[in-house]
């Protein structure tokens, strides 16, 4: 009996001389990571949680995986203009340029840090998730799995917060819906903070069904269950808020009894991860108690759900994470379900 990584290793070989060796790897693998290294050149200050040290910690995963044959990792292209104006208004993009070029140290519009690379990682990041989406949406991989920052679930239309500048997965969504005419999206959402940003820019889209768990009272503030979208799109945000120490029993007996059924009679087409792992315990940032266990399973009712209905298509994208250790164990148990 060859084990996965064995098989992979004699079958290269055959499979080279059909269609190239880094291909036919690549479509053998249940996953693709995709990273683009300008993400590290946003730079808090040094004592921020939100570091580029996140990612390096989350690399070394990756690349251990990746020398085991488990997944491949990509370069993406930067985002455009025009795919950012897919959620963000002109003005918002204006007034980005305009601070970091001034020199600004943190976007007048919220929480959010900027130093002179600023604009650079942020169209990294979200060009990182436009790539996935195209990866998985032309079957190149059947889910991908974006090692971006900033975060982006807090970033509305005209609006940075919350260590966010461009909304990535939001982005990501309306770039499969008018590219790939994707008509039905599910953003699962697990960072602990709720993902604001998400919820205002799809409150009335009815192309999407956006489901968060998150811990309150907390940051931002919103998510109350009696915040469920307008006009086309009632009923499809669905908000899950949870007191602090809440963990397993809370946030996957949500995900199983809520967002299945939610899922099965929305049939996306696509499904998308705010993965973020500050719900993790002992994250600085969050005080909720999932462990890497945890999040292997929400990964797999991800994946049923994706199987079931969206052709298997999931595209997951980092968001929190502040204890880099816990960040890059739990990036780890994620990824390495979704490389199956
Ligand atoms: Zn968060």
């Amino acid at each position: 009996m060859l084990t996965r990584r064995e098989f992979l290793y004699q079958t290269t070989g055959t499979l080279a001389a059909i269609a190239g060796a880094s291909t036919a790897l690549a479509q053998k693998s249940g996953t693709q990571v995709f990273y683009d290294r300008s993400v590290l050149l946003h730079q808090p200050p040094a004592d921020h949680p939100e570091s580029p040290q996140r990612i390096n910690a989350v690399l070394t995963k990756v690349r251990q995986l990746e020398q085991q044959g488990r997944l491949s990792v990509i370069t993406p292209h930067a985002a455009t203009e025009e795919e950012i104006l897919l959620v963000h208004s002109t003005d918002y993009i204006k007034k980005v340029r305009a601070e970091i070029a001034a020199g600004r140290q943190t976007l007048s519009t919220g929480d959010t840090e900027l130093s002179r690379d600023s604009l650079t990682a942020a169209l990294a990041a979200a060009g990182t998730v436009v790539s996935a989406v195209d990866a998985v949406m032309t079957g190149r991989t059947p889910t991908a799995f974006c090692a971006v920052r900033p975060p982006g679930h807090h970033a509305s239309a005209n609006r940075g917060m919350g260590f966010c500048i461009f909304n990535n997965i939001a982005i990501g969504a309306r770039h499969a819906a008018k590219r790939h005419r994707v008509n039905r999206v599910l953003i699962a959402d697990w960072d602990v903070h709720h993902g604001n940003g998400t919820q205002e820019v799809f409150w009335s889209d009815g192309s999407v069904l956006f489901f968060d768990v998150h811990q309150h009272p907390w940051y931002p503030g919103t998510g109350s269950p009696a915040e469920q979208g307008d006009g086309k799109a009632r009923g499809l945000i669905v908000n899950n808020p949870f007191p602090a120490g809440s963990g397993r029993a809370q946030i996957l007996k949500a995900f199983r009894e809520r967002l299945v059924p939610a899922a099965a009679s929305f049939k996306p087409e696509l499904v998308l991860i705010s993965a973020g792992f500050d719900s993790r315990a002992g994250d600085p940032l969050g005080q909720f108690t999932l462990t890497d266990q945890d999040f292997v399973e929400l990964t797999d009712l991800l994946l049923v759900i994706a199987r079931e209905h969206a052709g298997g298509r999931l595209v997951s994208v980092l968001e929190g994470g502040y204890a880099i250790d816990g960040l890059a164990s739990a990036v780890s148990a994620h990824i390495g379900r979704l490389a199956g």
